[in-house]
């Protein structure tokens, strides 16, 4: 078997060309506000990426940077400034913040409803407990990414390797929530690759590149590789032996061109979501706007 390759860049263009289609509808802009602090370049890069894309859909966003030398209590008094700020829809704090600041306290104190990262423990809970609230953007871009690929998912049996606040438990929660049967899989599971080869559905979370071989994936299954990890040489490469594992799966996403361009469509998803939540708009909007196209 030859794999399909996944094209997120493809799945991510058409969500946001749908989400850009939305925005004109409405009589407002949705306000995106991503806080930066420090100079680490890798947040420079993101940063920059996510105010590009969110200007191109339509919203009105900016950056705000802070120095490192931003103390907690400065950095919750912006927070609390852009909460209370009626034009912000949506707050995004750039992770990593310099150690001197608690990141917990930072992400609990952004409002719920303005919490497009949906890392608050609020939205987290929701979550958890099958109620609607804003969802991590990387897990909600690989569930558009299993949607356009034609996954069955009722049924499946779903395996996430990794656990992470970020990916791994918000991801075993959408596979929850759309009825597959999930197992999830970490640094004290005993024989991974045997977990691995149950799965019908694997979603690759740890960071370790290539650690998933090819043997670890069943015929057939759909692989999604959410791993970012750089090589020596300064490639990107994922978490998953691309190789090997296409002559088995059905399916499968590359790094990069995969899950990563789905992440920021999916914070200006969530940012949407959030402005027509906040603002009651959503009555103006198309109904039934044509949800994303399959790929297969
Ligand atoms: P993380 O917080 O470091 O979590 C990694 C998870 O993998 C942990 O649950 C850990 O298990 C597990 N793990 C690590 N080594 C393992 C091993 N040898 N065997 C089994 N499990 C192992 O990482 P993360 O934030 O979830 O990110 C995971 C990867 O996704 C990284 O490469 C990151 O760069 C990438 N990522 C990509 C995007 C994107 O937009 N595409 C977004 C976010 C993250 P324990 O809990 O037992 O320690």
């Amino acid at each position: 078997m030859t794999a399909t390759i996944i094209d997120g860049k493809q799945v991510a263009a058409e969500l946001r060309a749908g989400l850009a289609r939305r925005v004109a509808t409405l009589d407002f802009r949705p306000g995106l506000r991503v806080v930066r602090v420090g100079a680490d370049p890798a947040s420079g890069v993101y940063v920059r990426n996510k105010d590009r894309a969110a200007q191109e859909v339509g919203f009105d966003s900016a950056t705000i940077h802070l120095p490192d030398a931003t103390t907690e209590a400065e950095l919750l008094a912006v927070v609390a400034g852009l909460n209370a700020d009626p034009v912000v829809d949506g707050i995004l704090v750039q992770l990593p913040l310099p150690a001197h600041i608690a990141a917990d306290r930072i992400i609990a104190a952004v409002a719920p409803e303005k919490d497009v990262d949906g890392f608050h423990p609020l939205n987290a809970g929701r979550l958890a407990s099958g109620q609607k609230g804003l969802v991590p953007c990387t897990p909600k871009g690989v569930m558009h990414l299993l949607r356009a690929a034609g996954a069955a998912l009722p049924g499946a049996r779903a395996v996430v390797l990794g656990r992470s606040q970020i990916v791994g438990r918000p991801m075993a929660q959408l596979l929850l929530a759309a009825d597959c049967t999930v197992t999830i899989v970490h640094s004290r599971t005993r024989d991974l690759p045997a977990e691995c080869r149950r799965a019908e559905i694997l979603v690759a979370a740890v960071g370790r590149a290539g650690m998933v071989r090819g043997d670890w994936i069943a015929e057939g299954a759909v692989v999604i590789d959410v791993g970012i990890n750089r090589l020596a040489d300064g490639t990107l490469t994922g978490d998953v032996a691309f190789a090997e594992a296409s002559a088995r799966a059905a399916a499968i996403t590359p790094v990069p061109g995969g899950v990563g361009p789905m992440t920021i469509a999916c914070l200006l998803e969530n940012t949407l979501e959030a402005a027509v939540a906040r603002r009651g708009e959503a009555a103006r909007m198309h109904p039934g706007e044509a949800a994303l196209p399959r790929m297969a």
